[in-house]
């Protein structure tokens, strides 16, 4: 299956994937696989790799559905197999059985993601909703389920080595979880249940999306303008020009249009019509307002978890994470919650007193928070961006990474044959990694420039993943991103921030690199959702430290390294404003996992946010990141539905795990590195749990989250 892993929100191939049915009765159509060389194991060096040059979008559909047509006639011939429920007849030949989908996927996912048209649109509309109802065809197959329920409840019986036990109970709790114990009744209720929530989350997306096209803040005049930078400006002016406004100047119902006008706007005024105008998305009381729809899902959520035989929906979606229950997620958002909220109110009193200073004569508001602070960051760390960026070479960076990966993990890069290895873009460009005894590791694409038809954001992917299950099979993984792209010749030059994604990003590519394992399915990046962040969180500390700067952050014209005093504002800098950025992300988490929580009780969601906001003591000046009626991660899908505190576990251990490299011999430290290797190598093979306790020597505490974000770290914790 393929995954993509992005610092931008969900990916839109996931949920195409993993979307429910719509239509169960559709038949696969056998596609004419003849001609398509997107069927076609691929062929070439380093074990084949995908055919770009031979990719044209009307392959794209039947080769996708010829994958599925030989997935599922390789499933009935394990379902209906005469021969007794054995591990290698049952669950390692489901292993085996979606390797003309997976290939066919990998490269429709490039071309939905990096090279998409009105053509590849139509080809991604096509396909979800048959890929949704081939998905429930394999999961509601009763002679399957019954072999891998032999096969689970003998797993250890059988003599089968710890990874094939756990990708056993990972196949049989998954299909457990989308109702294959069911009898026929209620497979059909939850058909229906799952159905419906599908046109809800629909509708819900779509009344956020009409809110954000819709919304307008109109600037009339240049005095409506005070205190923006010229890039706010322009941009005011060319919304304002889209609208048919031309020489005024406009705010759109955006986060990245409204982030920018509440930051420099002098004018209080302007400010809070721009705030109410996005806080209120989908809460219009009108056609587009969300808050209908909300109560209905929970009300399915809670039925369909019932159903399913757990007590709520956030059980259900718990069960197979990291954290398990929702009891030990709420337990780490509650110890973050109250010494944030208490440096919310020291960072109000700092901005009260820049406030004051000035004689505004007003008291802080939600609509304040951003400029105030702002004005407190230049006073306090007077650090200026402008003075970052030409120390910053995107090709500089990315030797610097590779400079990390041969130190940390003993990977070697060189750049493989153009003429052996396709691109499907003259930009992209590809690298041979090998591990410190000079054998294959896989491959690295890079695509690092922004242009039409590319989806914004950097993320990675995995092509194809290492596995063993029939000979050895190295993986194959990309980074991209949307630098823009400058004249030839010329150096690519990126933000500090831009630089942290970069290292991120490559951290996701590197855990695919290093996987070890057998399967597929548990392969390299396939773990759980609130680990998955951890690996590529922890990699972003190498691009600080002094290694990768002296060598690497050079200055696109004297070729000096990045001054070190530079570099502590930068690091200064990163701890302020940590008390608003905790609360307003965690306020939305906590949220999201109480209203799980609730059972099936009708909701009256605007009711419920006000309530649990006042129980939680929530800072009068600040918002929810995401307020209920548009929470597209919770409500648009079932995605990051009790899920959003996901980001804070994996920053909990990635924080735990950063400390075991300063408490040792530092970031390079040989032996911690080894462990980390060793760590990112298992895959899913293993409970996560248990493997950073192997890697730790003991569960991650969260002593250096609040370390990290400069809070009080709580009398006795580790
Ligand atoms: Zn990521």
């Amino acid at each position: 299956m393929n995954k993509l892993l992005s610092t931008a929100g969900a990916s839109a191939l996931l949920t195409a994937f993993c979307a429910q049915a719509a239509d169960m009765n559709t038949a696969p159509v056998k596609a004419p696989a003849t001609a398509n060389p997107l069927t076609a194991p691929w062929t070439g060096p380093y074990g084949g790799v995908p055919p770009w040059d031979k990719v044209k979008v009307e392959y794209l559909m039947p080769a996708v559905e010829a994958g599925m047509a030989d997935q599922l006639a390789a499933i009935e011939r394990i379902a209906n197999d005469p021969a007794k429920p054995t591990f290698e007849n049952t669950i390692a030949a489901m292993e085996r059985s979606s390797r003309t989908l997976d290939r066919a996927m990998a490269v429709a996912g490039v071309y939905q993601s990096t090279m998409s048209d009105d053509a590849v649109q139509a080809v991604e509309r096509e396909m979800a909703p048959k890929l949704a109802a081939f998905g429930d065809k394999i999961t509601q197959n009763e002679k399957l389920f019954a072999r891998i329920a032999a096969v689970y409840e003998t797993r250890e019986a059988s003599g089968l080595t710890p990874e094939q036990q756990r990708l056993t109970w990972l196949y049989y709790t998954d299909f457990v979880r989308q109702g294959a114990k069911l009898d026929a009744a209620s497979k059909a209720k939850l058909s229906e249940i799952n159905q419906q929530l599908a046109s809800l989350f629909t509708s819900f997306g779509q009344n956020v999306l009409k809110d954000e096209n819709d919304g307008l803040l109109v600037l009339e005049q240049e005095a409506d303008l005070a205190g923006l930078p010229a890039s706010v400006r322009e941009g005011a002016a060319q919304a304002a020009e889209g609208r048919g406004l031309k020489g005024k100047w406009a705010v759109s119902n955006t986060r990245s249009s409204v982030e920018p006008f509440l930051t420099y706007s002098d004018r209080r005024d302007l400010r809070q019509k721009a705030w109410q105008m996005f806080v209120d998305r989908g809460d219009n009381g009108g056609p587009t307002d969300n808050n209908a729809n909300i109560a209905k899902i929970l009300q399915l959520r809670a039925q369909r978890a019932k159903l399913l035989g757990y007590p709520t929906h956030a059980h259900w979606r718990l069960e197979n994470s990291m954290a398990k229950t929702p009891d030990r997620a709420m337990a780490l958002m509650e110890a973050v919650w109250t010494p944030a909220v208490a440096r919310v109110h020291e960072e109000v009193a700092d901005m009260q007193a820049v406030a004051d200073k000035e004689g505004a004569g007003i008291k802080i508001e939600p609509w304040d928070y951003r400029y105030y602070a702002e004005k407190v960051r230049k006073a306090k760390y007077d650090l200026d961006e402008t003075e970052v960026t030409p120390y910053l070479q995107l090709e500089n960076l990315r030797e610097g990474m590779f400079y990390m990966a041969k130190e940390l993990f003993g990977f070697t890069f060189k750049p493989a044959d153009p003429k052996a290895v396709p691109v499907y873009h003259p930009d992209v460009r590809v690298w041979e990694v090998t591990g410190a005894d000079g054998k294959l590791v896989g491959l690295w694409y890079f695509d690092p420039y922004a242009r039409k038809g590319k989806r914004s954001g950097a993320w990675m992917n995995a092509y194809r993943n290492q596995e063993r299950v029939d000979g050895d099979v190295k993986t194959i993984v990309s980074n991209n991103s949307n630098f823009v792209k400058g004249k030839p010749g010329e150096p690519v030059l990126v933000s500090w921030t831009d630089a942290t994604t970069l290292f991120h990003e490559f951290g996701h590519a590197l855990h695919g690199l290093s996987s070890n394992v057998t399967y597929p399915s548990v392969s390299g990046t396939n773990v759980a959702r609130d680990y998955v962040e951890f690996p590529s969180q922890l990699l972003e500390h190498w691009l600080s430290t002094p290694e990768i700067l002296n060598r690497y952050a050079l200055h696109y014209q004297t070729g000096k390294p990045i001054p070190k005093e530079l570099v502590d504002k930068i690091e200064r800098a990163e701890k302020f404003n940590e008390g608003f950025k905790t609360v307003e992300y965690l306020s939305s988490a906590l949220v999201d996992m109480k209203l799980h929580l609730a059972g099936d009780t009708p909701i009256d969601a605007d009711k419920f946010e006000r309530e649990t906001l006042a129980s939680l003591n929530m800072p009068h000046e600040i918002v929810m990141r995401h307020r209920t009626p548009q929470f597209n991660h919770v409500f648009s899908s079932d995605g990051y539905s009790a899920g959003y505190y996901s980001y804070l576990w994996s920053d909990t251990i990635t924080a735990d795990a950063w400390e075991a490299f300063t408490e040792a011999g530092g970031p390079w430290d040989k032996a911690v590195g080894g462990r980390l290797k060793t760590l990112l190598s298992l895959g899913n093979t293993v409970d996560p749990a248990d493997a950073y306790r192997a890697f730790r020597g003991r569960d991650p505490g969260i002593a250096a989250l609040m370390r990290k974000r400069g809070f009080p770290v709580p009398p006795g914790a580790k």
